[in-house]
């Protein structure tokens, strides 16, 4: 296909387009919610895109299968409602505006204050979703875009103070310390989950440092004393910490090996496991091989940056640069010492937590060491491009002062910002959590229920995650987000926590209006002791907001309670797999804890859509077709079908691919648009209507074909197996295309007035039966097909026409016409294989009687029609058939 031709739109997309326009003068999407509904209510949650992004083939996808299921759940019966959403809130936002304002990092944002740039922000949010409006109806997808619900409109955020306070009131709101994964450049903590979405394998530089003992101790009940020269080696991958080192911890129980090198008089103590992998290349000299760990405990050394021991004023200071004892020493690699930074890691800050050691953070949050440690001071510690250079000064400065024992490569698999893919640090902090821990139990349990489409996600990827969930630190230092609604008093520590702006207009005495920081941290009041209550400073993840979109997007409780309280849980959502421990988590935990029941009822994961080649589709490499020129030139209808069929509705990765498109569109939408141009030729002819009482073979036949389909296809619908449900659909139009109408032809064709209308009453009757079938999948030409063939009596659209039940289809029939095809197939074979064109009539096609058991007149005559022969005789025969060729 030329370029040029490319650029026209189809007729396929301008017939499309057609129908739209219909559905927009017509109001059909919302009079299909307003129709009557027997069925009640079935509730739906849309997860919302982040409003900024522009949409792509992971979002259409999604969106043809939060298409689908809405509509055939309304032609069941069901009233649907379908209110998009927006996510305004977080770090993709924030980024785009501190690009606009030509500012980078938390400083810069302080300096031109938290007002300037939120505002900013509500700028950039109020321009966005043009092009979401233009693609998200053209794809055929029914939603209320015009009403969406919004995660940084008031109500919103106020439904998420109320479920923070729920949540506190509870017990299930904590502040604690603790080690934290933190992006340095976003100078904010990170989420469990977003974690480890992050982890890419990197080369880092590991040491094994020597820290000098102090001379003249004694040890191990007096067995052993430290001479001028003994040191102990601990080994770290992450060298950066070691000017944050206070304590070496060593296993209570493990074996410990003091030795020298030969001619050097150093004394080096090391795991007696460990020694032969560090001195494989070197002679050494064994001076006592009878120590455990619990020997050295108490052991004082030097530490290796004296940053920090000079200093008088730090807190404990006399429990620092000790050995200590802990359970999380092995010997599976480095010298089974290990170094403990308290402010950088999980292990030593529980380790400092419990011997009362001092917390050093030599480090800001954004990553840069501070002045104090002189040697480094300015540095950034796991820098973007170079995410070695700090460790490799900190090496240089160990060999320089004679404490470097080794340095090595070292390849390990390490998490890295998922926005700015900056290398994360663990960092202690203080932090809001959500005890997830506590309910756990319960959570578990609501997730029985749950309809996991495809079934190895409830057990796996979710179920795994679910049991090994951990508190969650709901709590972040930045900006553009919902705030975390506890005032505090500076003076003496009282806290109220606010489930409303009411409460808090009450108690502050100042009419609130927008809950965002810029707003909210001018709210100051006084406390009962005299002191004065500020805000914590910390704003709410971004997952908060998508995880209370049940609630919020409705304002609960403070409008909807009713409405809202049916609404949970929802009877389906679906997203993408990334979205289980996401979207699909959030909202469980947060439902679950709340209300106490789960969050939803059915859930679809698709796969992800890649490139053809097999890679992640990218912009810059533009390894993928434009989704607006595939819809302009195969149609929304081939492209829902074509992703509908394929794995990637039960969570397996696909690879787009133009090539596969095109037979879709061809195949399917063009035959059957072929099939209806027939029936136009002759439809005039006879006054008919769309009925199935035909007594012809090819016409009964077509008419289980029919009830066939239609019961597949519910019962992949009703389970939420989608791919099961579509795939009929081509296979089926394939039949009527090329079987049915085929061999109906010269019957259309004939004298025969009573058959020729019996032909159009079915051809009819399919048509519009189809239309009904296929609607949900391929709505453009389902409505299309649908006006060509109803009755006077229908519903100007097939979207608001009624599923039928499903009916019993004739089995013999179907079974006696495969048998027919079967035949039909091995004589045309026959006929190829002596080179007989079919146009050239022969006498006698004989049948295997065990492949033909029912001799009916009717379907004989198919067979002899069909592979041109006078006779069709039934018989024992060694083969399925056996042509008369003389
Ligand atoms: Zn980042
Ligand atoms: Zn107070």
């Amino acid at each position: 296909m030329t370029d040029a031709k490319k650029t026209e739109k189809g007729a396929v997309a301008l017939r499309e387009e057609e129908i739209l326009k219909f559905w927009n003068e017509n109001d059909i999407f919302n009079k299909s919610v307003e129709k009557e509904a027997p069925q009640g209510d079935y509730f739906f949650y849309d997860g919302p895109p982040f409003a900024t992004g522009s949409p792509h083939y992971g979002h259409i996808l999604t969106s043809t299968i939060k298409d689908v299921v809405p509509r055939y759940q309304t032609m069941r019966g069901y009233r649907v409602e379908r209110q998009w959403g927006w996510d305004c809130h977080g770090l993709p936002l924030e980024n785009i505006v501190e690009k606009k304002l030509n500012i980078s990092g938390r400083e810069d944002i302080l300096k031109i204050g938290v007002k300037k740039f939120n505002d900013t922000c509500r700028e950039e949010i109020a321009q966005v979703s043009g092009e979401w409006e233009r693609l998200i109806p053209r794809l055929g997808r029914w939603a209320d875009m015009k009403n969406p619900y919004r995660t940084m409109d008031t109500t919103f955020m106020e439904s998420e103070w109320w479920a923070f306070k729920q949540l506190h009131d509870k017990g299930l709101i904590y502040e604690d310390y603790r080690s934290m994964h933190i992006c340095p450049r976003c100078e904010t903590t990170l989420a469990q989950s977003e974690v480890s979405e992050g982890y890419k394998d990197i080369k880092d530089l590991a040491v094994t440092a020597k820290f000098h003992l102090k001379p003249e101790q004694e040890f191990g009940d007096g067995k052993y004393k430290t001479k001028e020269t003994a040191f102990i080696l601990a080994w770290t991958t992450t060298p950066w910490t070691l000017p944050g080192n206070v304590a070496l911890a060593v296993g209570k129980d493990i074996r410990y090996t003091s030795l020298r090198i030969k001619g050097i008089s150093e004394l080096l103590i090391v795991a007696s496991e460990r020694i032969e992998e560090l001195f494989k290349d070197q002679e050494i000299e064994i001076v006592h091989n009878d120590m455990v760990g619990s020997d050295l405990v108490g052991l004082e050394y030097e530490p290796p940056f004296n940053s920090y021991s000079g200093d008088d004023t730090l807190e404990s200071k006399e429990n620092a640069w000790k050995v200590y004892a802990a359970d999380f020493v092995n010997t599976e690699d480095g010298t089974g010492i290990v170094h403990i930074a308290p402010a950088f890691g999980a292990d030593d800050l529980l380790m400092a937590q419990n011997e009362n050691l001092p917390i050093l953070k030599h480090v800001g949050m954004n990553g840069i060491v501070v002045p104090e440690v002189v040697e480094l001071a300015g540095l950034s510690v796991k820098p973007i491009d170079d995410h070695q250079s700090t460790d490799v000064e900190v090496v240089k400065f160990l060999a320089k002062k004679g404490i470097l024992f080794a340095k090595e490569k070292y390849e390990h698999s390490y998490p890295h910002c998922w926005r700015c893919d900056t290398p994360l640090i663990n960092y202690a902090t203080s932090s809001w959590f959500v005890a997830v821990e506590k309910v756990k139990s319960d959570l578990l349990k609501y997730a029985e229920d749950i309809n996991w489409t495809p079934k190895h996600i409830k057990k796996g990827r979710w179920g795994k995650w679910l049991e090994g969930a951990r508190d969650w630190s709901v709590s972040r230092q930045r900006f553009w987000a919902n705030t975390i609604p506890v005032w505090r008093c500076k003076k003496c520590l009282e806290e109220d926590v606010f489930g409303s702006i009411k409460e808090l207009e009450e108690k502050s005495g100042t009419l609130v209006t927008d809950l965002h920081k810029d707003v909210v941290d001018e709210v100051v009041y006084a406390c009962a002791c005299g002191g004065d209550m500020y805000r914590v400073p910390d704003v709410l993840d971004t997952w908060f907001n998508s995880g209370s979109v049940p609630f919020a997007s409705y304002h609960y409780p403070f409008e909807n309670k009713e409405k809202v309280d049916t609404r949970i849980p929802a009877n389906f959502i679906a997203e993408g797999t990334d979205q289980t421990r996401a979207w699909f988590y959030y909202q469980h935990v947060l439902i679950g804890a709340i209300f106490g029941k789960a969050a939803f009822k059915n859930v679809i994961v698709n796969g992800m859509a890649l490139a053809e080649d097999g890679k992640k589709m990218s912009k810059k490499l533009k390894n993928y077709p434009d989704p607006t020129l595939m819809i302009d030139t195969y149609g929304a209808d081939a492209m829902r079908l074509y992703m509908l069929s394929s794995p990637v509705v039960r969570a397996e990765d696909f690879r787009f691919s133009e090539k596969e498109i095109a037979p879709v569109a061809s195949k399917v939408m063009g035959r059957l648009v072929n099939v209806h141009s027939f029936y136009s030729l002759y439809k005039d002819e006879i006054a008919h209507e769309p009925l199935s009482d035909s007594t012809n073979v090819l016409d009964r036949w077509i008419i289980a074909r029919t009830l066939e389909l239609h019961a597949e296809v519910t019962s992949g619908m009703d389970n939420y197996e989608l791919d099961k449900a579509t795939r009929p659909l081509a296979d089926f139009v394939d039949d009527l295309s090329t079987w049915y109408l085929r061999r109906s032809r010269d019957r259309l064709k004939s004298d025969d007035t009573e058959d020729v209308k019996a032909a159009l009453q079915t051809i009819r009757w399919v048509l519009r039966k189809y239309a009904k079938i296929c609607a949900p999948f391929t709505p453009f030409i389902a409505d299309w097909l649908w006006q060509q063939v109803m009755r006077n009596d229908d519903p100007e659209s097939v979207h608001l026409a009624n599923w039928c039940s499903v009916k019993e289809s004739d089995k013999d029939v179907l079974s006696n016409m495969k048998t027919v095809r079967e035949v039909v197939s091995s004589a045309l074979e026959a006929r190829a294989s002596v080179g007989i064109k079919v146009r050239q009539p022969l006498q006698t096609l004989t049948v295997s009687s065990d492949l033909l058991s029912v001799v009916d007149d009717e379907l004989i005559q198919l067979i002899k029609d069909e592979i041109n022969v006078k006779e069709v005789v039934v018989a024992r025969i060694g083969s399925d058939v056996a042509l008369d060729t003389v």
